[in-house]
């Protein structure tokens, strides 16, 4: 059996699945986080569902290698005996350079790490991890997927800022893009849900998650998203507050605050998070339904927020064959699915009250059968994507 081992590296964790890419079989799954602290922390999960939990160092993002094959060996599995055919590592920033995924050699590492400079929360992490998976697994080929490779087709006019022409291209400043790999897998998924080729369709796809995105797909290409030069543009998030007009920033400097504590203010502080002291969406509803003023108010400017990107992608696409909803709060939160597509029966979009609360976990239609858009929900699963993308790549 060869399997393809999934890597999603950030600056202190690594999150790794085992995965059969042709069933999408989770064959292990874990987590080894809190990196380079004095007490680290592995869990490793089994395809039988035991789980193991350990308390332990780890340096470095070798020795977090070390410590998810020593996972695999107590729980019988040892990593020898189980095919790894490839690895594939998530990666968030591919800049301009990587337009699909890419097999990883001494350059394109360096590549990687280069992008650091546009993404330094994320990309220093991830080619630690490469580095370290790559001694770890020298023997099999490791491929890199990139968030912002799928809206590499973007049309100039989307992904260009307005400012002077010389600094954009100076500093690499224009809209790259992220959450890429859940959109397309999202509206491909969509397109075979409708029995339709995705190429004769037109889709707007929220990915509303802890982060949340927006993207018009015309026939399986992004042509525009709401993420921008970071993932900090667009829409309404958990921690994150979506676009901002950059003259507050200004404003702020002015008055004395420093970059880090704006960094922390723009990533950390803001959301659902700054208005209410939560950034989960869960809690947010709970509060909002026991009449907590400021809970209501994150909510309803988080879905405005999003009706606002959904007008401007009806326009931009001409109108929409689907609308599909994906990710932790997409997927799960009927009542903001039903506030979001309220009152846009002149765009030929109806729910269905009945569909949209199901308990249905799969990808279904909510909208009503007189809609003449299709408005559903798909399951999201970036690591399922990566191992396809991984195995396409490396045959
Ligand atoms: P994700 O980043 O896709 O894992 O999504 C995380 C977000 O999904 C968090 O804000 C959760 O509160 C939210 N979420 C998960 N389950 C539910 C649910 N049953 N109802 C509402 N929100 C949920």
């Amino acid at each position: 059996m060869s399997s393809i081992l999934v890597i999603n590296a950030g600056s202190s964790s690594v999150k790794y699945q085992l995965i059969e890419p042709q069933t999408e079989e989770r064959l292990a799954s874990g987590l080894v986080e809190r990196i380079g602290e004095p007490e680290g922390r592995l869990v490793h999960r089994s395809d039988d569902g035991r789980e193991e939990e350990r308390r332990v160092h780890v340096a470095d993002h070798t020795a977090a290698f070390a410590e998810m094959v020593a996972a695999f060996e107590r729980a019988g599995t040892p990593v020898a005996a189980l095919g790894i055919a490839a690895v594939g590592h998530r990666v968030v920033q591919g800049g301009s350079v990587f337009s699909a995924p890419t097999r990883i050699d001494d350059l394109v590492a360096a590549q990687i790490l280069e992008l650091g400079s546009l993404a330094p929360l994320h990309n220093p992490g991830q080619h630690q991890a490469i580095v370290a998976a790559r001694e770890r697994f020298p023997g099999v080929p490791h491929v890199a997927v990139f968030d912002t490779a799928f809206h590499q087709t973007m049309p100039q006019e989307a992904y260009a800022y307005a400012i002077d022409s010389g600094v954009a291209e100076r500093h690499g400043i224009r809209r790259y893009g992220f959450h890429g790999t859940s959109h397309q897998v999202v509206s491909r998924r969509a397109a075979e849900f409708l029995g339709r080729p995705i190429e004769s369709l037109r889709q707007i796809v929220l990915h509303l998650g802890n982060g949340a995105s927006a993207c018009a797909v015309a026939a399986g290409r992004s042509i525009d998203t709401s993420m921008g030069f970071t993932p900090l543009e667009g829409l309404v998030m958990g921690t994150r507050g979506g676009d901002l007009d950059p003259g507050a920033l200004l404003h702020l400097l002015r008055e004395g605050y420093a970059v880090d504590e704006l960094d922390r203010l723009l990533n950390h502080g803001s959301g659902l998070l700054g208005f209410t002291g939560t950034g989960d969406f869960r809690d947010v509803r709970a509060a909002a339904d026991a009449g907590d003023d400021e809970a209501a108010l994150a909510i309803a400017v988080y879905a405005h927020r999003v009706r606002r990107y959904l007008g401007a992608y009806l326009v931009e696409l001409g109108g929409a064959d689907a609308i599909v909803f994906t990710a932790g709060v997409g997927e799960n939160n009927a009542a903001l699915r039903a506030e979001i597509c309220a009152g846009l029966e002149w765009f030929g979009i109806r729910i269905d009250g009945s569909r949209n609360e199901s308990p249905d976990r799969g990808a279904r239609r909510i909208s009503a059968d007189d809609s003449r858009v299709e408005v559903l929900v798909v399951p999201t699963d970036e690591e399922a994507e990566i191992a396809r993308q991984t195995r396409a790549l490396v045959g």
